[in-house]
């Protein structure tokens, strides 16, 4: 499981760089001569890329601190209740750090 969490730790480093060349603010040519049209439009796709950056950021973050678990020999267990997760939810999940039950209750806190 380590080694597929380090192939998607890789997969979305990998998206995060090309989702960055993306961003018009990080172009050499920004500013140049710009109508105020451009810049309205570069500033849409700034905000969108961005948060494409932010999501991607996220994920990466859980994909390290699965592989962290995994080094401490965690890997697998619910951060909430320290149960074990059902490995048809690693398989699709291989990050997920809450069981089923736990990500239910997290969900529904979000929503209210
Ligand atoms: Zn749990």
């Amino acid at each position: 499981m380590e080694e597929k969490l380090q192939q998607k730790l890789a997969e979305l480093e990998a998206e995060l760089k090309s989702v960055e060349a993306q961003d018009p603010y990080n172009r050499d040519s920004y500013a140049d001569e710009n109508t105020q049209d451009d810049d309205a439009a570069e500033r849409e796709d700034h905000t969108r890329v961005n948060a494409l950056e932010d999501s991607l950021k996220e994920k990466i973050q859980k994909v390290e601190a699965a592989l962290d678990r995994c080094k401490k020999g965690k890997y697998g267990l619910c951060v909430s209740c320290g149960a074990k997760i059902d490995q048809a939810r690693l398989d699709i999940l291989p990050e997920a750090d809450l069981c089923i039950s736990c990500s239910n209750k997290e969900q529904s806190f979000e929503l209210s």
